[in-house]
């Protein structure tokens, strides 16, 4: 057996070589099964134990002293119960199997460590082990080592000798320590180890790129999206260069300046960086980038996370493009333009619209309200003062009719008119486009005109301004079919002037004209009732339309006329008293008669007209079957 200190640096170094070996091999043993790590880490520490207990160190009385604890109590903490007592079964099975008188001290020092270990494991209670944990489980093995002790039958001399009690103690205190700092720190070594890879995985899947340089701006890592972004072959391939091996020099130092200027500010920044390749294509960056320091806080490095906003900077320049096509064709067309939402708030105008209303233009802009812009357009005049003087109400009303969908006009008190067309929007909201029809409007009003004129032209007799014959028969089928349907008699005169011809003859063309204008000027005076109608029935002959009229009544009218004429005192010398006379035919249509048209009147008229000629002209006719129907009192009251 060795000497005392030899054999206790003996046990300490199998101790530390079986840490080690399990450390260091850990890794390459083919575990699989999921007890399979516990079952070997449980089988190595208890073989551990076992050599420990080969080269024991030889204690006075026959005892001796080995390190067996060390590595069972620290199986049982960081392996778990099952590791803990593997490694206590397969020492304890070695410890029986070899007997001796010392075998129940031995067997009671190996239980109590596995179950001192089990009892630590526990108490850490699945969170990581800390170097305070090592230091307890170190000292409570170097109790147990004493309380075993207990079943040595020669103990109380033995085991409290100082001078193999101190040594001994000192030393199972160190090897658990040693043991338990080895493991704690292999644990801590194998978590960093998995971080790592989750990092590595992250940073590898990672769409946007993501790299460290160092001061000199050389890559120490890179993911695969950098690589690709360089156009580099792999990851691996941009370590230990930089970007002059992959930018245009020019480029280059721009990154470079950049970087510097972030190492000189000490804190991260994100840059847009617009990136030419030597292939001549360009694409977008947005770039943070941030200083790394090492654990005293000296700058050791660049971070820097790259992504690829190329299609976003292009949407972005799209959407400007159009913006600005529509604000163009906004500004530039003819009529004005107006979205309100649903809630009558202006979203867009274009300036035409503004300019349409120059009184309330300052209310009619991106955020104005439909009800202020009409009330003040009230209020201030733009437009006429509506017939209610309930202006809310009227607001509130105006309000739902133009945000629905229709068409109006608007007249506004400057005497603008303005066609407002409103379109229903899919998002609730209301389009609407003005436009001045002021100058359409006008024309219209001036066409309407003309046309009123041209149809008074029409409808009237040039020499005379008497209703013309076109104009004068329409007006008679009228006549004569309301009088059917009111059954209110219907008269019609017609008056012939007499010996016209001689006149003309005697006078000449132009007087004969204007002794036509007086005779017809003396019809249009003798028609006192509105609804009569005098008209040039052709030549020299006029003609009279007297709604309502019973024959008694038209014989008057047409006495009266003759009259009238004749007190004219138109010098005739053909005529029968040297004066311009006529003769009148009259006729009536009442109900109940024969006659059906408006012709077969004129007809009648006409043969009592011819009768007055007949008879000596200067002189009224009537119809005269109407006569003798039963009117003839009512001649002869005028003759
Ligand atoms: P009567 O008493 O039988 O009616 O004799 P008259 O001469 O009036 O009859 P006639 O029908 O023979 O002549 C009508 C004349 O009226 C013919 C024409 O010289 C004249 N006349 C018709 N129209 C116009 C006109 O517009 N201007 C003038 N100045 N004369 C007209
Ligand atoms: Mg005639
Ligand atoms: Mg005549």
């Amino acid at each position: 057996m060795p000497g005392f200190w030899q054999g206790l640096l003996a046990n300490l170094a199998i101790v530390v070589a079986v840490v080690s070996a399990w450390t260091n091999t850990r890794s390459l043993l083919p575990f699989s099964a999921p007890l399979g790590r516990p079952l070997g880490f449980g089988i190595v520490m208890g073989l551990g134990a076992i050599l420990t207990m080969l080269l024991p160190v030889a204690l006075p009385g026959g005892l001796s002293f080995d390190l067996r604890a060390a590595l069972i109590v620290n199986a049982g903490l960081f392996g778990g119960p099952f590791t803990g007592l593997v490694a206590g079964a397969v020492c304890l099975a070695y410890r029986l199997s070899i007997g001796g008188i010392y075998v129940w001290g031995g067997s009671l020092h190996i239980a109590l460590a596995m179950a001192l270990g089990i009892a630590a494991h526990a108490l850490v209670a699945g969170r990581p082990v800390r170097r305070t944990d090592i230091l307890l489980l170190a000292l409570a093995t170097a109790v147990i080592g004493k309380v075993s002790l207990l079943a040595v039958p020669d103990w109380t001399w033995i085991g409290l000798m100082p001078q193999t009690s101190l040594p001994t103690t000192m030393v199972v205190l160190m090897a658990t320590l040693l043991v338990g700092l080895a493991l704690h720190h292999d644990e801590r070594q194998r978590a960093l180890l998995q971080a790592n890879a989750v990092y590595r995985a992250v940073t590898e899947t990672l769409p946007d790129c993501l790299n460290a340089k160092g001061l000199d701006g050389r890559f120490i890592v890179a993911n695969q999206a950098t690589a690709t972004l360089m156009r580099a072959a792999s990851a691996g391939a941009l370590i230990g260069r930089s970007d002059f091996d992959f930018f245009p020099p020019d480029a280059a130092s721009r990154f470079k300046a950049d970087e510097d200027d972030v190492i000189a500010r000490g804190e991260a920044h994100t840059i847009e960086q617009h990136v030419s390749f030597e292939d001549g294509s360009t694409i977008w960056l947005s770039t943070l980038k941030a200083p790394i320091r090492d654990d005293r806080g000296r700058l050791i490095g660049l971070i820097t996370h790259n992504r690829d906003i190329t299609a976003k900077r292009r949407l972005e320049e799209d959407l400007r493009t159009t913006r600005k096509r529509l604000e163009d064709a906004l500004e530039h067309m003819a009529d004005g333009l107006v979205l309100f939402d649903a809630e009558g708030m202006i979203q867009l105008c274009n300036p035409q619209y503004q300019r349409l209303f120059p009184l309330t233009a300052d209310l009619r802009h991106p955020g104005g309200r439909l009800a202020d812009i009409l009330r003040a357009t009230v209020e201030r005049g733009e437009q006429a003062a509506p017939a209610t003087s309930d202006l809310g109400g009227w607001v509130e009303q105006r309000c739902r009719a133009i945000l629905g969908t229709g068409e109006r006009l608007i007249g506004l008190a400057d005497g603008r008119w303005v066609e407002a067309r409103s379109r229903h929007m899919s998002d609730g909201g209301t389009l609407i486009l003005f436009s001045d029809i002021t100058e359409r409007k006008q024309s219209e009003e001036a066409l309407a005109l003309a046309n009123q004129k041209l149809a008074r032209l029409a409808a009237t007799d040039g020499l005379t301004g008497l209703t013309n014959r076109r104009a004068f028969d329409e007006a008679l089928q009228k006549a004569f079919a309301r009088g059917g349907r009111d059954a209110a008699p219907l008269s019609i005169l017609l008056a012939d002037v007499d010996r016209f011809k001689a006149y003309n003859d005697t006078y000449g063309h132009q007087a004969g004209d204007e002794c036509l204008r007086t005779i017809a000027r003396t019809l249009q005076a003798t028609l006192r009732r509105p609804a009569d109608l005098g008209a040039r029935y052709g030549g020299e002959e006029l003609a009279a339309i007297l709604p309502d009229t019973p024959l008694g009544g038209a014989l008057h009218v047409a006495e009266s006329l003759r009259r009238a004429v004749k007190s004219l005192n138109l010098p005739h010398s053909g005529g029968a008293g040297g004066v311009v006379t006529i003769s009148v035919g009259v006729a009536t249509h009442t109900a109940g008669q024969d006659i059906r048209t408006a012709d077969e009147l004129l007809g009648r008229a006409d043969e009592a007209l011819y009768a007055a000629k007949r008879g000596g002209r200067d002189q009224v006719r009537g119809d005269a079957s109407a006569l003798r129907a039963g009117s003839r009192g009512a001649l002869k009251a005028i003759s």
